[in-house]
This record gives structure tokens, sequence and C-alpha cells, in this order.
């Protein structure tokens, strides 16, 4: 059985609007997959399925070889899958510290926790630098590293990332798309990475699925779906 995150045919509704309409997808260990498509595709409902907050009405999602919907979202978590929502949703009035402590809630209290805090800091100096200050005082690329470290305080060996970019200078969007990379391969994680934003997905990942109407329209690796035509005139602008 799959180690992996694995999507079969799950269908999402909201009362009668139907958001998903048999969504599978797989996210091997240690790969970045990107889900593309416009406003209202079916991305963030796709992500809410995975994280429990959602109850696909059919269809099946495992992890590691166990089935994981039905499951609460605290188990969900605590089995290793982590969400960085969008809009970041950072505490504004809690310190960038307390931000981070919270992420780690479901890990056992005391030293460990503190550790888990300071390794963060390590992996993001810039949060360090600001570790007293009210989160919502900090710019928009900084709660967005805020989002994913909190996300990351969970000890997650799945990270699902909800369009890290929006908003973002062309600059900050770069080094969120470095940092990404390296949380890939420095500790092994997978990612699924839902973007606007496709010129950016693709080049990160390994694997990319395109959403249209709550269906993946077309799915392959990054680099080929960049090449397809069909790819680069409806979201690429070429
Ligand atoms: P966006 O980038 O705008 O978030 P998306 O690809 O993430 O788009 P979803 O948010 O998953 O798309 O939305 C899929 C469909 O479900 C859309 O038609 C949307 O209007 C609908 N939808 C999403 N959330 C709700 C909700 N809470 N109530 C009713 N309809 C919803």
């Amino acid at each position: 059985m799959s180690k992996g995150l694995c999507i079969r045919d799950i269908h999402v509704e909201y009362g009668s609007r139907v958001a998903l309409s048999g969504i599978s997808l797989d996210v091997a260990p240690a790969q970045i997959v990107s889900l593309v498509g416009s406003n209202g595709a079916g991305k963030t409902s796709t992500l809410r399925a995975i994280m429990g907050l959602r109850s696909p009405s059919k269809g099946e999602i495992s992890f590691g070889g166990a089935r994981i919907d039905g499951m609460s979202t605290p188990e969900i978590v605590a089995r290793g899958i982590a969400l960085s929502p969008e809009g970041r949703r950072v505490f504004p009035r809690m310190s960038v510290h307390d931000n981070l402590f919270v992420g780690g809630y479901l890990q056992p209290q005391g030293a460990h926790l503190h550790k888990s805090v300071e390794r963060m800091f390590d992996f993001f100096p810039k949060l360090r630098q600001r570790r007293s200050q009210m989160a919502g005082s900090l710019s928009g690329g900084e709660q967005q590293m805020l989002a994913i470290a909190r996300a990351l305080m969970a000890a997650p060996k799945v990270l699902l990332l909800d369009e890290p970019s929006l908003g973002l200078a062309p600059i900050m969007v770069q080094e969120i798309g470095r940092l990404i990379q390296t949380i890939n391969k420095e500790q092994g994680l997978s990612i699924v990475l839902v973007e606007q934003n496709a010129s950016l997905a693709l080049r990160l990942c390994h694997y990319a699925y395109v959403l249209e109407n709550g269906r993946i329209a077309l799915s392959g690796p990054g680099p080929e779906l960049v090449k397809s035509d069909y790819v680069q005139r409806a979201y690429l602008g070429v």
C-alpha cells in the first residue's frame, strides 16, 4: 500500500454547490506536488478535505496506508499532515514566539516544545529577530514565513500550503519559493502547493495537477506541463 498521501475519487459539496466532483491524486514521500487552477476550481476544498475540515460525500483519502477521511483534524495533524492556510491567519495579537508555540500544541509539552521553537528560529532567522513582536505587525512575507513555521511546529511529514505567494511582492515570492524547496530537500517533507501563480507552482514541483471545475483537467511532471500549449495559453499567459 502507498506510504504517501493518496486521494481517490473524492466529491465535496457545500449544500447544493458542487466543489469537487471526483478528484484523485497522489503525493509520494519527499515530493512537491502542485495544484494549480483558477478561482473556484476546487484547490482549497481539496486541502480542506485532506485536513478533515470538510468531509467528502464520496471517495477515500489515505495516508501511510491508513484511511484518514472520517478522522478529526487533530487526529490527522497527529498522523503527520499540517496546513498553512490561505490568507496566513497568524494570530495578530500574539507574539511570533507564541504563534509558534500554538502550532506545537500536539507535541509533548516542556523542553521539547522550546527546542522545536528554537529549531524553527534557526531555520527562519528573520523570525528570531522578531520573536517578541506581535505577529500582526510583521510584513506580508514575514507573516507567510510565520504561517509556514507554525505549521512545521506540528512536525508534519506532509505540509499543505494554500496560496503562499498571494499578495506578496515579487522578490518575496522568490524567497518563499526558495524556502519551499529548502524545506522539501533538507527536511525530506512532502509538500502540496496550492497556487494561482502557475508559473511558480510548476517551476517548484515534481508533479502537478491542473484543477478545473472540481475535476483534474491535466496532470504531469512540472517541466512537462510548463511546455504544454494548453497550460501556456490558459495559465501562463503565453
Ligand atoms: P480560490 O483560489 O478562490 O480559493 P479554489 O480553487 O481554492 O479557489 P474552492 O475554494 O475550493 O476553490 O472552491 C470550489 C467551489 O466551491 C467554488 O465554486 C466555491 O464557490 C465553492 N465554495 C467554496 N467554499 C464554499 C463555502 N464555504 N460555501 C459555499 N460554496 C463554497
